[in-house]
């Protein structure tokens, strides 16, 4: 038995191990950390992300990647490894962008770290509030929820991720859109990824995680795909190398995410893990396998995708979801 408390020596040099990845067995010191994060992260950028030597367009504009950082660990990593991977290509422009959902005592500080990041790495920064996309403050729809649920059976019950969630994924299309992005990079750990497939089984939605992202696969016109360049990285392992690197980044949680799925799905996952290590592993290579074998049943039949009525986003309803909300909120000014 090992106790738990003696410091593990890297399992590759003689240095203090910071992470113990039972998964695989191996004790990491930082800085080979660092290499292995490094090396899996730009695996997966390769992958998703395929750029010719030269990813200019052909008027000789550059090559936007938009990465969407909150201020958090995940997207702090995922801007420093993204510069660190293609900073240095005169063909490629890295752009950073920080939704602020108007939620007090949280969004302040996240967004002056987000800031402080980009600026340290000498790449552009923006940001888009819900109000100025025409949504009100999540602090504000917080208090209008119990009226929309009694006007909309379908707002009914529904938690504060579920709006900021909408709302967010909208933000950064529009973010997308604005700094005219080829493809967008979000922060995503395996931690993330597992939990969402888990829910998404517990919901009876496949469809949901075959739609989850990387979308380099398969495009949906007029939207910059995602990558998820770190969704093979846990989420410990992100946490660990980030305050080895004491990059800037916020530690507050949400105030409104007490009581959304995502929170109970965390501890299944993390218990999952614990007893069985690469659970998670096995969870995203599942779906990669289960969204090879969508792609090939559905080969040749477009999946059927309207624009919204209102705002012509691309959306499954007649009216997308973000519009139905806009309403709801309007109805209860
Ligand atoms: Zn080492
Ligand atoms: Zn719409």
């Amino acid at each position: 038995m090992v106790d738990a408390l003696a410091v593990e020596s890297c399992s590759r040099c003689n240095a203090s191990a910071v992470i113990h990845q039972a998964y695989s067995g191996q004790h990491l010191c930082d800085r080979h950390l660092a290499s292995s994060i490094r090396k899996r992260t730009s695996k997966e950028l390769r992958q998703q992300l395929r750029l010719p030597k030269d990813a200019r367009h052909e008027d000789g504009s550059l090559y936007r990647i938009l990465v969407a950082i909150s201020g958090g660990k995940d997207s702090a990593v995922l801007l420093t490894l993204m510069h660190d991977i293609l900073g240095r290509r005169r063909d490629v422009e890295l752009i950073s962008g920080c939704i602020d959902e108007g939620i007090d005592g949280y969004r302040a500080p996240s967004l002056e770290c987000a800031r402080q990041l980009a600026e340290s790495l000498d790449v552009r920064f923006e940001t888009l509030s819900y109000e100025e996309m025409g949504y009100e403050r999540m602090d504000e729809v917080v208090t209008r929820m119990p009226a929309m649920g009694e006007n909309h059976d379908e707002a009914n019950g529904m938690m504060p991720c579920s709006y900021c969630g909408v709302f967010r994924r909208q933000g950064l299309n529009a973010l997308a859109q604005k700094v005219n992005a080829d493809v967008m990079a979000l922060g995503h750990n395996l931690d993330d990824m597992a939990q969402s497939i888990l829910m998404n089984l517990q919901n009876g939605e496949i469809d949901r995680s075959v739609r989850l992202a990387p979308h380099t696969e398969a495009p949906i016109d007029g939207i910059a795909p995602r990558i998820v360049p770190l969704r093979w990285i846990p989420e410990q392992e992100i946490h660990a190398h980030a305050i080895c690197q004491s990059l800037p980044m916020y530690h507050g949680d949400c105030p409104h995410a007490p009581g959304a799925m995502r929170q109970q799905s965390r501890g299944i996952i993390a218990d999952m893990e614990s007893i069985t290590p690469g659970a998670r592993h096995g969870l995203l290579h599942s779906l990669d396998e289960i969204r090879r074998l969508h792609r090939e049943a559905n080969q040749g039949s477009r999946s059927e995708v309207n624009n919204c009525t209102e705002c012509g986003e691309i959306t499954s309803r007649e009216v997308c979801q973000a519009c139905t909300m806009k309403q709801w909120l309007a109805e209860t000014a």
